[in-house]
């Protein structure tokens, strides 16, 4: 498992680092961290955040074989040491990635042979 898996498989491009990989109730779950460089405060651009705790979510992405898998994200929760801001810090992830189509055009081929 590394970065570059996260990118190809589950579309996390930034903000986020690789953990750990759980394998818990027949699922796969794939922990990621945010990464320190993304954990500045939205009101004044500072650096100098306090971590005050954290919470978890977690977005079901794309099967491997026949096991569900998840992105488990830490979410931080910060305070900002130079204005007191509080603050969670969740970079974006990926939408729901569906690799499979149900178009308009299948089922109008012409399979006549
Ligand atoms: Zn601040």
């Amino acid at each position: 498992m590394s970065q570059s898996l996260l990118y190809h498989a589950f579309g996390v491009r930034e903000g986020y680092d690789y953990v750990e990989t759980l394998y818990q109730d027949g699922c796969i779950r794939f922990v990621l961290s945010v990464r320190p460089e993304w954990v500045v405060c939205p009101a004044c651009g500072s650096q100098e955040v306090n971590r005050k705790g954290r919470r978890f979510r977690e977005l079901r992405t794309v099967p491997i074989g026949l096991k569900p898998v998840f992105l488990v994200t830490e979410v931080p929760k910060c305070q900002c040491a130079r204005c007191g801001k509080r603050f969670e810090v969740s970079p974006p992830l990926p939408r729901r990635m569906s690799a499979t189509r149900t178009g308009s055009k299948a089922l109008s081929t012409d399979c006549a042979g």
